[in-house]
């Protein structure tokens, strides 16, 4: 099974040959030629599975050509109690994301027990394997830079210390940052994980990632490289927990399920997108935004009018706040029929900041449903689940819950995606429940250890020398 470009014009590639790439080369995002099909027999024998046979049995069908054996050691090491242990009471790390019943049809799926406390660790931990393996038989080595205002940084640290080959230089605003995300990242002391803090905003790392990537000789001589959320590894690997979750919460596969996805880059819902494309029976994918909601805008409307950095709005569910949806192009291509021409020319409006209008395609063919929450409606639902069911929740699952509840069907469980845990939003806990966060059981004491970070001003040139100085043997 192989892979194309949502904008046609890239040669088909393998899972290995697209897994250590971002874009395709015509710009595109990669996609499977044609969704492998997951048959009623399988699916009856896959409810049975433990969550590593399980990932083992999503994962072979979309990374064909990774041998078995090696695919099966990389999900194993991956998807450990030891990993994701950091649960609360009464849940089972072995179950990676175990499901938490608030009432009879009511679900919250735990995706946020990993070292960083959030769902993007379920995909960015299989990548740490992915990546060491692939270029490990490349004999290469690779650098990744990146910009973070808190969770992907983390996330992307903790996946890739330790691993050979491999060096993170992340890049974060100095002193913008809460006490337990600074703790979380800069407590790491693995030589190949470089934080380098910027005297400035998180729009001017991003400025620096932009500068250094631009630089295309630069780029080549040093192998900087990225994990944001196109890549489809990390995709993949968000498909299992779909799966998970609905065998956690149905007793047969005549039944369908509506999940609600707290949204920004369209990453986490993607996946269950695909997982439903693959023959998962979902019922209602629900999209759920905070004040910023283009995407609630475009299944509402049918038009899709990404915005500027002038009108994204800091919220209370930061890591959603996000104006132009980096994998919304995949459910695009399958919505215009895959074609990749139009994609093309419909992705030169939106990247010279336009809007584009796909009312004519048949857009709830697809199942999703949306809604939005503002900060009053998630200090809300953190305090109605928190006292109807004992269970607290952070802002972003809390978007999640409120969407969820408003457009589910009538019949369908729903099951909410836990994207984080409250711990990591603990201004907004107190705002909420006048309590403190709770801390989960596996956690240490992060905030009590040691720190380092390289603090830097927003200097190209000064990042470049911090790079060069800080590699190995460059490309020659
Ligand atoms: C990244 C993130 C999201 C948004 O996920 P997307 O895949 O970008 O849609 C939601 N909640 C939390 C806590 C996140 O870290």
């Amino acid at each position: 099974m192989n892979y194309i470009s949502t904008r046609g014009r890239a040669p088909a590639q393998s899972f290995t040959e697209i897994l250590l790439a971002g874009l395709a080369p015509d710009g595109g995002l990669y996609l499977p030629e044609s969704y492998p099909q997951v048959s009623r027999a399988e699916l009856d024998q896959w409810r049975e599975l433990a969550y590593p046979d399980l990932a083992l049995a999503v994962l072979s069908k979309l990374a064909a050509d990774i041998p078995a054996a090696d695919l099966e050691r990389m999900v194993r090491k991956t998807y450990r109690a030891e990993v994701y242990g950091n649960v609360r009471e009464g849940s089972a790390a072995e179950e990676i994301t175990p499901l938490r019943t608030l009432e009879p049809g009511l679900h919250l799926l735990e995706l946020s027990n990993g070292p960083t406390l959030a769902f993007k660790d379920i995909a960015m931990q299989l990548l740490g394997h992915l990546f060491e393996y692939a270029l490990e038989r490349q004999q290469s080595e690779m650098n990744i830079l990146g910009a973070t205002s808190g969770d992907t940084g983390s996330a992307a640290e903790y996946a890739m210390r330790g691993k050979r080959g491999i060096r993170v230089f992340m890049l974060s605003p100095y002193g913008k940052m809460s006490v337990f995300q600074r703790a979380q990242m800069y407590s790491l002391m693995d030589e190949n994980i470089f934080n380098i803090a910027i005297r400035g905003m998180f729009d001017d790392c991003q400025d620096l990632v932009k500068a250094v990537s631009n630089d295309h000789e630069f780029k080549a001589k040093y192998r900087i490289g990225t994990v944001n959320s196109i890549n489809w590894a990390r995709v993949s690997a968000q498909v299992v927990y779909y799966f998970k979750g609905y065998f956690a919460a149905t007793r047969s596969n005549d039944e369908q399920v509506a999940f609600s996805v707290p949204s920004g880059n369209f990453g986490n819902i993607c996946a269950g997108h695909i997982a439903r494309m693959m023959g998962l029976p979902i019922g209602q994918l629900i999209l759920a935004t905070n004040e910023n909601d283009v995407l609630d805008e475009f299944f509402r409307t049918g038009v899709y009018r990404p915005r500027g950095t002038s009108q994204t709005y800091p919220t209370s569910s930061p890591s959603m706040d996000i104006s132009k949806a980096s994998n919304f192009e995949r459910f695009v291509y399958d919505l215009v029929g895959r074609d990749g021409a139009r994609v093309a020319e419909l992705w030169k409006t939106v990247e010279s900041g336009g809007a584009i209008d796909l009312r004519e395609f048949d857009i709830a063919r697809f199942g999703f449903a949306s809604g939005r929450s503002s900060h009053a409606d998630r200090l809300r639902t953190i305090r109605q689940v928190y006292e109807q069911y004992g269970v607290m929740i952070d802002t972003h699952t809390a978007d999640g819950v409120k969407v969820g509840l408003e457009e589910r069907r009538a019949g369908l469980p729903l099951i909410c995606l836990e994207t984080a845990l409250p711990i990591k939003f603990a201004e907004s806990i107190r705002e909420a429940l006048g309590v403190e966060p709770e801390r989960p059981r596996g956690l240490p004491d992060l905030e009590g250890l040691p720190q380092r970070c390289e603090v830097m001003d927003a200097d190209v040139a000064g990042l470049k020398a911090f790079i060069e100085g800080h590699v190995g043997t460059p490309n020659s």
